[in-house]
């Protein structure tokens, strides 16, 4: 049986995961959390040095567990990835060559056994450009930043909008102007705004493109 694939991109903060999340819920697919997996690389880097991205593949190993944990050698780092100082250091270490191709290979090799939603930020370009559905997902830069405030601080870190603001329009100049893989639209991508979205009707978005494709396939 061939499997179904789709590939959400985007900026920081556009909503992609929370809602990528529930869609992959509801059509009973693997969510993949691609971020997730070159946050535990950058969590690694930066415990063990640069040195070891020649041979990543001896050194890192990254599963998820079935509530969407993610185990970097078998030990849960879901909290850990999401560190302000992982945070602050993940688009330089995603910009390497060979951290993206080891990633990227594991990615296509998810997909190529499982119906998958995954999000990122080269999906529908590079990663699965033959996935049924790609979206690219977009927010103005004050709902992401607001996004952001709220996650910190449910997680109980005190950051202020500014910071939160700065670090955002960071992330995003280096992810889209690095040499490899950089975030841009697929051609064949919809532009989904979640500014004036909620999540619910995001999700019943994607959920009508999924349906739509795949009735007249
Ligand atoms: O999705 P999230 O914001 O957690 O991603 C963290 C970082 O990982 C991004 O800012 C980007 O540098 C990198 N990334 C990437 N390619 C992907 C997914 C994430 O370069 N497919």
């Amino acid at each position: 049986m061939s499997h179904i694939s789709i590939a959400i991109d985007g900026p920081a903060a556009a909503g992609k995961s929370t809602i990528a999340k529930r869609v992959a819920k509801k059509l009973e697919f693997l969510y993949i959390d691609t971020g997730a997996m070159y946050r535990a690389v950058t969590l690694y880097v930066l415990e063990h040095g640069d040195d070891i991205i020649k041979d990543i593949a001896s050194h890192v190993h990254i599963t998820f567990g079935i509530n969407d944990e993610v185990y970097l050698n078998d030990k849960d780092v879901s909290s850990e990835i999401r560190s302000p100082e992982v945070t602050n250091n993940v688009s330089r270490v995603s910009a390497i060559g060979e951290v993206r191709t080891y990633l990227v290979d594991m990615q296509r090799e998810i997909s190529r056994t499982s119906s998958v939603v995954m999000d990122g930020r080269d999906i529908g370009t590079t990663v699965l450009p033959d996935a049924d559905v790609k979206i690219f997902m977009q927010a103005s830069p004050a709902v992401r930043a607001e996004r952001r405030l709220l996650e910190e601080t449910a997680r109980g870190n005190n950051i202020d909008i500014a910071a939160l603001t700065a670090e955002i329009i960071r992330r995003d100049e280096i992810d889209s102007t690095r040499e490899i893989s950089p975030l841009v639209q697929a051609e064949d991508a919809t532009l989904l705004d979640t500014s004036h979205l909620s999540i619910d009707e995001a999700e019943q978005k994607i959920i009508q493109l999924v349906e739509d494709k795949l009735e007249v396939q």
